[in-house]
């Protein structure tokens, strides 16, 4: 008998093999899901990546392995995004991904490698679509850190406004705008006012990044019913990478009185893997600590066991590859290095804080940490940060200079969770290179 509560938390091995690196970061403890094509299996079908391959979902429910699961998971095995499969109850997910632990379980026996074998496709080989269509994002601004960075940049006398200890901040994005990783990213134009001059029109001057953590959400709530803090953290799917592309000049001149828009709105790139939150159990910790002094959050927001283990143990790091960097083979520059754990607030507390209104989510609603920065050297999680407000260029190890994106530039996004006797969880990469403001571009969104 395989102990699979045992197996959970050690590390299960699978018989494929290269699942079985520990740092390989695609572990049968992982199983991210996708959306792909490959080959001649040209309709984009979900799938799930297990080492270095990718197994078809769509197909393997056709083949009767998946037998017995909820009829709506089966469905959803079918569609051409996640979100049906997010729309699932969570029991049943959570009886699929038992299943398909079990049936790439190293102790599988040969002919159920053979009927899963046959549904596998190298990761290499396949095309990553677009995982979900969110119907609706929202960005929070979690990270304290961040929040006052920018603050000291255009607020020196007050860098932190009163209400950020107390509510979670967040703005509506938009969700049409919404990219997988490696589409191109065309530098938006907009209307910016240059310091002294008069407002004009024209391509942003001060293209930058932020890296996030986005939290899709499984099937949310009802009109009118908020989702208390005690239950919040089941309503999560899965989690991504996301990169929130900003024009600061345009954010800057446009921001005040209601906060981001156009300056935000062109692009948003997310990674092409969701990793389900089961895969992050080992990951769990306590919420960051509060500085002495600080309020503690009001009752809506604090629940003892959000407290205990409601944060997740996530580095993130920003990589820069200039079109400099790539001509002389040099490989892409880490600009920062943070963790998602040092929020200010935890996934749960954004959850709750954004239907304690009676707002719904809904399947595969995208939620954003915001900018996820550190208080150490190196852990600032946008430009606009490093370079502090663009008085201080950052230099590449080439000698180049940057306060701002420029064209041919590639962002990398990665991520991962590391913990003693545990096998690496990785959440991939979300890339994205900035293409000139005149571009002919296809579609950005697929
Ligand atoms: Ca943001």
């Amino acid at each position: 008998m395989i102990d699979w509560e045992e197996m959970a938390a050690r590390g299960g091995a699978s018989w494929v093999e290269s699942a079985n690196d520990p740092e390989g970061g695609f572990p049968l403890d992982n199983l991210p899901y996708c959306v792909f094509t490959c080959g001649d299996r040209r309709h984009p079908r979900p799938g799930i990546r297990i080492g270095d391959f990718i197994l078809d979902l769509a197909r393997a429910g056709g083949s009767g392995i998946l037998e017995g699961l909820d009829h709506s998971v089966l469905t959803a095995c079918h569609a051409h995004t996640l979100n049906k499969l997010m729309a699932c109850e969570p029991a049943a997910l959570a009886a699929l991904r038992e299943r398909l632990q079990r049936l790439l379980h190293a102790r599988a026996d040969q002919a159920t490698r053979d009927a899963m074998e046959v549904l596998l496709s190298p990761a290499a080989a396949a095309t990553l679509l677009k995982p979900v269509d969110p119907p609706d994002f929202t960005d929070f601004y979690a990270s304290l850190d961040h929040a006052a960075n920018v603050g000291r940049i255009f607020r020196p006398d007050t860098p932190l406004l009163p209400n950020y200890k107390f509510v979670p901040i967040g703005y509506h994005g938009r969700a049409s705008s919404i990219a997988v990783s490696a589409t191109g990213v065309r530098r938006p134009r907009g209307q910016a006012k240059p310091a002294g001059g008069a407002p004009a029109f024209g391509p942003t001057h001060s293209l930058d990044y932020e890296v996030e953590i986005g939290f899709y959400m499984g099937p949310g709530n009802s009109f009118g019913e908020p989702i208390g803090i005690a239950q919040a953290g089941e309503h999560i799917f899965g989690v991504s990478l996301v990169n929130d592309w900003s024009a600061r000049d345009i954010q800057s001149w446009e921001y005040q009185p209601l906060g981001p828009f156009l300056g935000k709105s062109f692009a948003t790139s997310v990674s092409p893997w969701v990793v389900p939150l089961a895969a992050l159990k080992p990951f769990r910790v306590p919420a960051a600590l509060r500085a002495a002094g600080d309020p503690d959050p009001l009752d809506y927001l604090w629940n003892p066991d959000d407290q205990h283990s409601g944060a997740i143990d996530l580095v993130v790091e920003v990589f820069l590859l200039t079109p400099a960097l790539r001509a002389a083979g040099a490989g892409p520059h880490r600009l920062s290095r943070a963790n998602l754990r040092d929020l200010y607030w935890t996934p749960a507390q954004l959850i709750a804080h954004h239907t304690s209104n009676g707002c719904n989510l809904v399947p595969g609603d995208l939620l954003a940490s915001g900018t996820i920065s550190g208080s150490q050297p190196g852990s600032a999680g946008c430009l606009l940060e490093l370079t502090h407000g663009g008085g201080k260029p950052i230099v590449l190890p080439n000698g180049e200079k940057r306060i701002a994106l420029e064209d041919g530039d590639e962002v990398i996004l990665r991520g991962h969770c590391r913990r003693d006797g545990y096998p690496r969880i990785s959440l991939g990469e979300c890339r994205g290179t900035v293409l000139p403001a005149d571009a002919c571009l296809p579609s950005i969104v697929r």
